[in-house]
């Protein structure tokens, strides 16, 4: 083995966050050695949100294309999945080879080094037998996988992943669905969108089933409108693949598509990370940050691999907390009080802190109040709803969602609301502007003060 080499700061993982750190310590100056094993960036831009969000472009696009009957007149829409795939393949991946997310990096000051990181002593890392020692610490992006459930035969078939669904040429003849969740529901109403049969199996009693009952309700009405198969409650016996079509055995009933897309969970990429040689426990699924992002002495560890939320603006806010930790800075330390999430379907379901459900069990003193898209809603022929969780005793929202055309960016006003704990009373007497998504909070913040 050859000696070990000196560094600052090693970064093991370049998701979005891992990608930020790296960065912005190395422009401040810090020798910084940046390992990832696949793509600088992550999940997020070469199989997760950037093409998923493109594919949902797409389809928004042939959506509003149909409406146009009944309200503006004629039109015939005909899907075509090769504008999709192209774009993916050059514009969001090129061609999956994250050529200029390395030379940025290297532009920055850091070394980037391609293979699979482990920790083999403290503020150590290993190579390919290659070792370099850490002067700061160890930053751990490690991310996430798609996991299968445990269903009798689905290993053996040729089932599609987020990994291979970003990558389909052509549009499926029919698809199943496993997974009801934000992943699964953006999924498969962008293809049955563009005219495939879709079925969703969910094992939960709803879709979308981190969200309130009533976004859930709201979306499970969208894809009972667009002929999208929901199948809640479902208990899965089995998976078959034969003659290029997969059955789905539930239990009083079978399914069958051509294609099978799993969307029923992520494993976070900890295992043989040698967690043991930092006094952390190597069999651990996740691994819980104090405020500034430091698991164990000298190391810090910042996305999915947290259990703060698995997104990317949670993987670059953290990666910001420790930067600053790294850097001897004061805070602010991090806060996950109003951290936002959106579903992007039509509509699109944004929410924002606890659920009721989740503040009750807080034992919180809640009240809720939920309301319609109002004039604009009926405007636009779009449903959704405004429901807010408020801690009655403080007067403040702890909770949003908002459903509906842009739910995500009438979201962001709550999501103000809740992370700055604004009162419910002024929030209420804020001017609206008529007649927008966003005013039909007013009578919700409104009924909140009963
Ligand atoms: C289909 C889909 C759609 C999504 N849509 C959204 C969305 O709209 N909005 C949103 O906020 N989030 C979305 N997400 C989630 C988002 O992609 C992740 O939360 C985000 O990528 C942050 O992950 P991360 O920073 O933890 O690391 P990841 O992006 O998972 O990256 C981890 C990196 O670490 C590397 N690595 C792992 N182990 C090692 C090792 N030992 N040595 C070297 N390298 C290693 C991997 O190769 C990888 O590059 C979506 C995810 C999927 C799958």
């Amino acid at each position: 083995m050859t000696e070990a080499a000196q560094c600052d700061v090693i970064v093991i993982g370049l998701g979005p966050g891992g990608e930020h750190v790296a960065d912005s310590l190395a422009k401040a100056g810090l020798e910084v050695v940046a390992i990832d094993e696949r793509l600088v960036g992550g999940e997020c831009p070469y199989f997760g949100c950037v093409p998923s969000k493109m594919m949902i472009a797409a389809a928004s696009t042939l959506r509003e294309g149909r409406r146009i009957p009944g309200l503006a007149g004629t039109s015939q829409v005909s899907p075509d999945w090769a504008p999709v795939a192209a774009r993916i393949r050059d514009e969001a991946t090129d061609d999956w080879d994250d050529q200029v997310a390395v030379d940025r990096l290297v532009a920055a000051g850091a070394t980037f080094v391609r293979g699979r990181g482990r920790i083999t002593g403290p503020r150590e890392v290993t190579v390919d037998g290659q070792t370099w020692v850490a002067r700061r610490g160890i930053v751990l992006n490690t991310g996430t996988a798609p996991s299968a459930p445990p269903i009798d035969g689905l290993a053996e078939t040729p089932y599609w992943t987020n990994r291979e669904v970003v990558k389909a040429t052509e549009l499926p003849e029919s698809l199943i669905v496993i997974g009801g969740g934000a992943i699964g529901c953006e999924l498969a109403q962008v293809f049955a969108t563009f005219g495939v049969p879709v079925s969703v199996v969910e094992v939960a009693e709803r879709i979308l089933a981190l969200e309130e009952p009533e976004s859930s309700a709201a979306l499970a009405a969208a894809f009972a409108d667009q002929g999208i198969e929901v199948h809640a409650g479902a208990s899965i016996q089995r998976v078959e693949h034969r003659e290029d079509a997969f059955t789905v055995v539930l239990g009083d009933r079978e399914l069958t598509a051509q294609r099978l897309l799993v969307a029923a969970g992520r494993r976070n990429n900890l295992a043989d990370l040698g967690l043991e040689h930092v006094g952390l426990d190597p069999a651990a699924r996740v691994l819980d940050p104090d405020e500034r992002m430091r698991v164990a002495e000298g190391v810090w560890a910042v996305g999915d691999i947290t259990g703060k939320g698995a997104f990317t603006h949670v993987s670059m806010y953290q990666a910001d907390v420790a930067v600053r930790d790294l850097l001897g800075q004061d805070g602010p330390w991090a806060d996950y009080r109003a951290v936002a999430r959106v579903t992007f379907t039509a509509p699109e379901v944004g929410s924002v802190g606890l659920s009721e459900a989740a503040a009750r069990a807080q034992g919180v003193d809640v009240v809720t109040a939920t309301g319609d898209l109002g004039t604009r809603g009926w405007i636009a022929r779009e449903p959704g709803l405004i429901k807010l969780v408020a801690d009655r005793s403080r007067g403040v929202l702890i909770g949003a969602s908002a459903v509906g055309p842009s739910g995500g960016e009438v979201l962001s006003m709550l999501a103000t609301a809740v992370h700055a704990e604004i009162p419910i009373a002024t929030l209420a007497e804020m001017h609206f502007a008529y007649p927008t998504f966003y005013r039909s909070a007013q009578p919700v913040l409104r009924a909140l003060l009963g």
